[in-house]
């Protein structure tokens, strides 16, 4: 088993226990990658950046909003509410993690 795993698609380097790069690329035997793999991770990756652009943007755009037509108190408000949201999430993400993690493990 190779000691690293080299993403084809965001070129980050992985461990070799990796099955899955962070972008979505699946790592398979060291030899049958083929053009379309990459061409379909590539593209995964693609969508998730233009994803994550179009969230960000809306999230700023609803923040000027808000600080335009309500102001500055409403914002404030918003962004706790926001950033209670973000923390829940992490953690629930966490916790899945740790679980999912302890079940290939008894695999
Ligand atoms: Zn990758």
């Amino acid at each position: 088993m190779p000691e690293s795993k080299y993403c084809p698609v965001c070129h980050a380097i992985n461990p070799g226990t990796a099955e899955r790069c962070e972008c979505g690329y699946r790592f398979r035997g060291d030899d049958n990658i083929t053009d379309r793999d990459v061409a379909a991770a590539e593209r995964r990756h693609k969508l998730r950046r233009a994803a994550e652009g179009v969230i960000v943007a809306a999230v700023i755009a609803v923040l000027v909003l808000l600080t335009v037509f309500a102001g500055i108190k409403v914002l404030l408000y918003v962004i706790a509410g926001l950033v209670a949201a973000i923390v829940v999430t992490l953690i629930v993400l966490k916790v899945i993690g740790v679980l999912d993690r302890k079940k290939n493990k008894n695999k």
